[in-house]
């Protein structure tokens, strides 16, 4: 974002409407029963407006609606359907300051980041998958000449969303993108926290020309709104983006209701490898601070366990510290040259401090941060805090905290690194900084992650299978294969003579 043009983010905010409904078969609408609840804004602390507070009635409903439109989308000619994707992703980048103040306001993250990061890459999701839909090609089997096989990819029907508040158009678009692509039709349940651009994006839908129904949006908390979904008889397919914890019952309810297919992207507690040899270590620090403090630390892949050998542990520190002094100081998400907003809830702030304390008490070393930043009065806020000292059965070691804490564990050989780094019930990314090309190889191969980097972090492209290994869940975004994951095989055998 250009910041000398930048608009007057305080005076837009004041004039948005911050009231979330649903969406509902072309329509925003309440719930059902009328019931709302407040929604806040993490930056100050104040309710800023309502959300609908949807229920199994709304969820009953939406359903129908994707029930009904779905004759109308999946049966659409391929490149009809591409065109109304490609609109939509046009209008979604022409709203980007309406979809990036409400996403910042219901969720802190700094408006910069919102505009230059978010939206557009919201965008390119259902771009990529847009090009895809007449891409995907059926077979014809071999069979004795009598016969003659062919195979259809068909759209399942009715897909749930179920997504979380960290990227709320980011992880929204991972799932409707190829559901929609792929000729589903969708009911999204956002999170509680970040319920107004969902909203509105199912309403930039209709305008791009997508049938009503074809994409419906129900608000509320996932113990209501987000439970009936998953448990719907006739919802082919959850797309979850959560906690494990959530991820879990997600697989109860399928195995209750109607056996639906469960895609998870579950939570993570990723190691960065920094090996003796490391080829740039100022590199390595950068990737480490940006790879835990962006977004406040809530971020599924969030670098979270440092494991740097002892013979650059000190100077790594040293390094980081100094860094992250200069670019991460916590302020207004709404003033440009802010680059690190509050967490998002009070009850997420008490989480991290609760985790700060547990490390004190676990004996680990606090080298800066640990609390509530000074100078600010309201909202959650909590500093870039790191720990070193660190032991991997820490519960600062093992347990996601989700917000800006690091730890740094010390390692001797490359043997104990691989250890420690899979000494985790979570699998999602990793990265290795070493200047050895064969031992970068070997600890891609042996460190069990969906994702792992060489000498760089966070770095991505649509074309890259995104998801994770062991409890960091069992589905992929991004890519060309996610697109058959919302597609379903069909053989159609015919006797020839
Ligand atoms: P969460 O699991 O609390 O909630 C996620 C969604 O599930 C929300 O929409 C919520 O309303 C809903 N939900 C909660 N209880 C439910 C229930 N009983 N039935 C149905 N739905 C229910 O997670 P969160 O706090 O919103 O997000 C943070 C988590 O998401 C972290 O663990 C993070 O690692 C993970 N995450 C993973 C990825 C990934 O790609 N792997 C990406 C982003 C976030």
């Amino acid at each position: 974002m250009d910041k000398t043009q930048a608009p007057d983010w305080h005076r837009l905010a004041r004039e948005l409407c911050v009231d979330a409904e649903n969406f509902i078969d072309g329509q925003s609408l309440p719930s059902a029963d009328g019931r709302r609840f407040d929604n806040i804004n993490p930056a100050t602390g104040d309710a800023q407006g309502a959300t609908a507070r949807g229920s199994g009635r709304d969820i009953d409903g939406a359903v129908r609606s994707a029930q009904n439109a779905f004759p109308a989308w999946s049966r659409m000619a391929p490149r009809e359907r591409m065109k109304v994707l490609q609109d939509f992703a046009d209008r979604i980048e022409a709203d980007a300051q309406n979809l990036a103040l409400m996403d910042t306001l219901d969720m802190g993250m700094p408006i910069s980041s919102m505009i230059d990061v978010e939206v557009s890459e919201a965008a390119d999701i259902f771009r990529f998958f847009a090009e895809t839909i007449d891409k995907i090609e059926g077979v014809v089997t071999r069979t004795d000449a009598s016969a003659f096989n062919y195979v259809l990819h068909e759209p399942l029907g009715v897909v749930g969303a179920i997504t979380p508040w960290n990227f709320p158009l980011t992880q929204a678009a991972g799932k409707i993108a190829p559901a929609l692509a792929a000729g589903n039709t969708v009911v999204l349940k956002p999170s509680e926290e970040s319920p107004q651009s969902a909203t509105r994006l199912a309403s930039l839908f209709v305008e791009a020309g997508g049938p009503p129904g074809a994409f419906n949006v129900v608000n509320g908390y996932g113990r209501e709104a987000g439970k009936a979904l998953a448990k719907h008889m006739h919802v082919a397919k959850i797309a979850f983006t959560g906690s494990v914890a959530i991820g879990r019952k997600m697989m109860i309810y399928a195995g209750k209701s109607n056996l639906k297919h469960v895609a998870t992207e579950l939570g993570g507690k990723s190691p960065q490898i920094v090996l003796a040899d490391v080829d740039n270590l100022d590199y390595a620090v950068d990737c480490a601070m940006h790879g835990i403090f962006g977004n406040t630390g809530q971020v599924c892949n969030a670098a979270s366990r440092m494991l740097v050998h002892e013979s650059v542990h000190d100077e790594f520190v040293d390094k980081l510290a100094r860094l992250t002094r200069r670019n991460y100081v916590p302020g207004d998400p709404l003033d440009t040259n802010t680059t690190m907003g509050p967490l998002v809830s009070e009850q997420q702030q008490k989480t991290v401090l609760g985790y700060l304390k547990a490390g004190l008490e676990e004996g680990a070393k606090l080298e800066f941060g640990g609390g509530v930043p000074g100078k600010i009065e309201s909202g959650f806020f909590v500093e870039p805090s790191l720990f070193t000292g660190v032991d991997n059965t820490m519960r600062i070691a093992q347990e996601e905290i989700f917000g800006p804490v690091a730890s740094v564990i010390r390692f001797r050989s490359t043997d104990e690194a691989i250890r420690i780094a899979n000494d985790t019930i979570y699998g999602l990314t990793a990265s290795v900084f070493t200047r050895d090309l064969t031992t970068a190889h070997a600890l891609a191969r042996d460190v069990q992650a969906g994702v792992v980097w060489l000498n760089t972090m966070n770095e991505s492209d649509m074309t890259m299978p995104w998801g994770g290994v062991k409890q960091s869940g069992t589905g992929r975004d991004n890519c060309l294969a996610t697109m058959y994951s919302y597609l379903q095989t069909k053989s159609v055998w015919t006797r020839i003579a």
